[in-house]
């Protein structure tokens, strides 16, 4: 199959190897089914090993061939025209990530200019990276620079596939490393468009492939791949272990991002206008479905009855529905998820954990879609699985506390690490809690899911390790060699 740029929606059912389409090798397919309707839109290829291994072979051939031998300005060149051609291709990638994801309009749009910034400004950065000179011994000279780690293997989830593509690649190709993406099965279509872009933005063959596929076998493939130099996964605790499992073994390093429980903590003395908005939001942003996601409010006993009524009405406004009908969320991913969601609610219901509120799904929403109402929960125990254990839904935990102390207690009780928010009207206060927090990311006086992708972003404990976006995704993306030179 040779390249095509039109915008059609009809997906390349193969594997995008050499910046051409080639058919898997065990020929399989996977049905694409749209989160909206419950209906199958396309079939994708089923890559499996031998596939992914064609791949680190085309990798590994680039770095040796014209990708390897260009400048870091070249790089960065490539990538700055990636990033004008997704914004060339706006209005069709969103729709296709839409559809594909179910996620309203307003936020695949969203996404697609978040994922064109990661390529401008991946594409800036790109000759930026320099490394030092190191004072030795009289007669010395020694110098460091960064390197590319070779073959990146870069495995990602279906919740944003389009920002994945950008965060994981844009960087990874900015150092100079050649690249084999398994986008995640439940939602690959904008990535194996993407990739075509790659191509027309004048990456060298083989510089990125992609092998869709299923986790068990794609993903498991090139985590376990020799030929692989470095791995980057995003996704779940679980098959994060697998993927750092299969690292361990091959003696190459990892990044993992896997996810969070964030905390926002609502001091006495917050706005709570300000708070009301962007604590809602943070948890129904696609369908809650995001590893940043605001997942637990901590509020100040003081105010915790005025602040829960607020928040039970603005929770009750709270509507899913299809992309078109663009409201504040769609379906989840797919009945897994969903069934997975509805069990996490159904115990805390058994359990006797108040109900606060419930939005509502549009009645126009086919009843085959994966829609789930948003749900408020409190007061919940901190020790109750509702407040330690990721959801991944529009289901939000209350929790309240009575001083600064037990507020960091709280909060920096479960597991993960990822992202937290401190709401205080007391400047002092709210730098202190924030500096207390063990995640990698803390907003004081407002919550950016994620942030920019300027701003490093990763996890401590359970949520993983590495720093993606920022200067600092190309720093994990490179290996520091140290040049030393005696000339006494
Ligand atoms: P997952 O971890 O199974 O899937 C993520 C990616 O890993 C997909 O591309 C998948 O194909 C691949 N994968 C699966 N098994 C693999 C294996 N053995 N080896 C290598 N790769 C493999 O996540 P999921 O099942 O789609 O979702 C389950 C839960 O994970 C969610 O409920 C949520 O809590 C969490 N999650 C977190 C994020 C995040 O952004 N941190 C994203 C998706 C899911």
């Amino acid at each position: 199959m040779t390249l095509h740029s039109t915008d059609t929606v009809a997906p390349p059912a193969g594997v995008f190897i050499d910046n051409a389409w080639h058919a898997p090798a065990g020929g399989g397919a996977i049905d694409v089914v749209a989160p909206a309707t419950g209906a199958v839109i396309a079939r994708i290829a089923a890559g499996g090993a031998a596939d992914v291994d064609a791949a680190v072979v085309a990798a590994r051939r680039a770095l040796d061939g014209p990708w390897g031998r260009m400048t870091a300005t070249e790089r960065g060149r490539i990538l700055s025209r990636m990033g004008a051609l997704i914004l060339d291709h706006f209005d069709a990638l969103a729709a296709l990530e839409a559809r594909d994801t179910g996620k309203p309009m307003t936020q695949a749009r969203a996404d697609i200019t978040a994922a064109a910034r990661y390529f401008e400004f991946y594409g800036g950065a790109a000759d930026k990276l320099h490394g030092d000179t190191v004072p030795f011994l009289d007669g010395y000279f020694v110098a460091t620079e960064y390197v590319p780690h070779g073959v990146t293997g870069h495995i990602i989830p279906w919740n944003y596939p389009a920002q994945m593509f950008g965060r994981t690649l844009a960087p990874a190709l900015a150092m100079g490393n050649a690249a084999v993406l398994k986008p995640a099965e439940d939602a690959c279509l904008t990535p194996l468009r993407l990739a075509e872009l790659l191509a027309e933005a004048g990456l060298p063959a083989g510089a990125l492939n992609v092998v869709p596929g299923l986790g068990a076998e794609a993903g498991a493939a090139l985590s376990a791949h020799p030929g692989v130099d470095f791995l980057s996964f995003t996704g779940s605790p679980e098959v994060g272990t697998a993927v750092q499992t299969a690292a361990a073994r091959n003696h190459i390093g990892c990044t993992l991002e896997l996810g969070g429980k964030s905390p926002q903590i609502v001091f006495a003395d917050a706005d709570l206008d300000a708070v009301l908005p962007v604590v809602r939001a943070a948890i129904v942003q696609n369908a809650g479905q995001t590893c940043s996601a605001g997942a637990r409010v901590l509020v100040q006993a003081d105010i915790a009855a005025t602040f829960t009524d607020r928040l039970r009405a603005a929770f009750a406004d709270l509507r899913a529905g299809t992309p078109e009908m663009d409201l504040a969320l769609g379906p989840l991913i797919n009945a897994r998820q969903k069934a997975r969601v509805e069990g996490f609610c159904a115990r805390a219901e058994a359990d006797g954990i108040p109900l606060l509120a419930t939005g509502t799904i549009h009645p126009d929403a086919p009843d085959a879609g994966f829609y789930v109402a948003p749900r408020l929960y409190g007061p919940v125990p901190a020790d109750h699985p509702l407040a330690q254990e990721e959801v991944f839904g529009p289901v939000l935990s209350i929790l309240t506390f009575a001083d600064e102390a037990e507020a960091v207690r709280l909060a920096n009780a479960t597991d993960y690490g990822l992202v937290a928010g401190v709401w205080s009207g007391d400047g002092a206060r709210a730098l202190r809690v924030a500096r207390a927090m063990r995640v990698g990311q803390v907003f004081v006086n407002g919550y950016g899911a994620g942030g920019g992708i300027e701003l490093p972003f990763g996890g401590m404990k359970k949520s993983g390790h590495g720093r993606e976006k920022g200067f600092d995704a190309l720093r994990e993306f490179g290996a520091l060699r140290t040049l030393v030179v005696r000339h006494g």
